[in-house]
């Protein structure tokens, strides 16, 4: 058993000033990932600092013709917003294909971007990882690896983020706002999480002592041509092998914009530009899907028991990309 202490923070200035002054602390809110990692001993913190009672639950008008979600507010909340709903139905599709209606009671939008990987040895202590323990080395390189990562890994580590409501927020462009000693940032999604390289314990580009305050969601929402498919090994409560949100803006037969967002084969919700470029100005058709899943899986590499990930998400993307625009009765 680890102890801790336990501090209630009643706003957001006196919840970063605690969690700067004592660097074992982390802040709580719906406890769904921190909670089993203490439960497993993967994490100690020295002080909890709930942070339930700031004001960061509301989901209000943002900038710009765009919707702004409190860092608090729950993936229920989120999931069925009337405005959510009608202008981002992907980000709800994404967060209802996660976890189960329990867990969405409870988790928050902040919470959904700091989870940890789900990779078993992670939370195995008796086994080596360099998240888990810097220097001690990847047990899942050579071991069992089918949910493990197909793009970004490094030598260090190949897990993969487990969220389904990033991958949604990736393709939306979403904006995270955050707060801290030094002022107020905004970074966006595409660069909030981070590839492994040789630092795989450290999973954002947090700094030390910010706290999420909001995600904003650009004004483009996507309403009209969107797709989020998650393939998993069984229909409900389980993270994605593979996961594709797919965004179309569609002039006729054209795409006129295209956002592709790959979840399960990185340590990051993976986008390439590249091929939301190649799609616009082309027509939705499945050989322009595979080209699009061409670029978006170059550099995909497998690790033995994944090497059907590549194949898998090729198809998942083609998938994604025909229920988006409707392209089945063409395919
Ligand atoms: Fe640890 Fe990453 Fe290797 Fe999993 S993949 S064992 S999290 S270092």
């Amino acid at each position: 058993m680890n102890t801790f202490t336990y501090t209630r923070a009643d706003d957001v200035g006196s919840a970063v000033r605690a969690i700067a002054t004592e660097g074992g602390a982390r802040f709580i809110a719906g406890g769904t990932n921190l909670l089993d990692l203490m439960k497993e001993n993967v994490e100690h913190p020295s002080r909890l600092i709930d942070i339930t009672h700031l004001p960061l639950g509301e989901i209000r008008p943002g900038a710009e013709g765009g919707l702004r979600l409190g860092a608090l507010a729950t993936n229920t909340d989120v999931a069925y917003h009337p405005e959510v709903e009608r202008r981002y139905p992907l980000l709800s599709a994404a967060i209802l294909a996660g976890a189960s209606p329990q867990l969405r009671n409870m988790a928050s939008v902040g919470g959904n971007l700091m989870q940890r990987t789900r990779c078993p040895y992670f939370y195995d202590t008796a086994t080596p990882c360099n998240k888990r323990e810097p220097e001690t080395g990847c047990s899942a390189i050579d071991g069992v690896n089918r949910s493990h990562a197909i793009l970004g890994t490094s030598e260090y580590c190949i897990a993969t983020h487990p969220s389904d409501m990033c991958v949604a927020l990736a393709a939306l462009r979403a904006v995270v706002h955050v707060t801290g000693p030094a002022g107020d940032r905004a970074i966006p999604l595409a660069e909030f999480h981070r590839l492994p390289g040789d630092t795989p314990h450290v999973d954002t580009n947090l700094r030390p002592a910010e706290i999420i305050t909001a995600v904003e969601l650009p004004a483009r929402g996507f309403a009209d041509h969107h797709a989020y498919v998650k393939v998993r090994e069984r229909t409900s409560y389980a993270f994605a092998l593979v996961s594709v949100a797919a965004a179309l803006e569609m002039d006729g037969e054209t795409i006129s914009e295209a956002r592709l967002a790959l979840g399960g084969v990185a340590h990051k919700p993976w986008r390439d530009p590249e091929a939301d470029a190649l799609l616009r100005g082309r027509p939705a058709t499945r050989e322009n899907a595979q080209r699009a899943a061409g670029v978006l899986l170059r550099e995909a590499r497998g690790f033995g028991d994944n090497d059907f990930k590549i194949e898998l998400a090729r198809r998942a993307i083609a998938r994604a990309m025909a229920q988006a625009a409707d392209m089945r009765r063409r395919a």
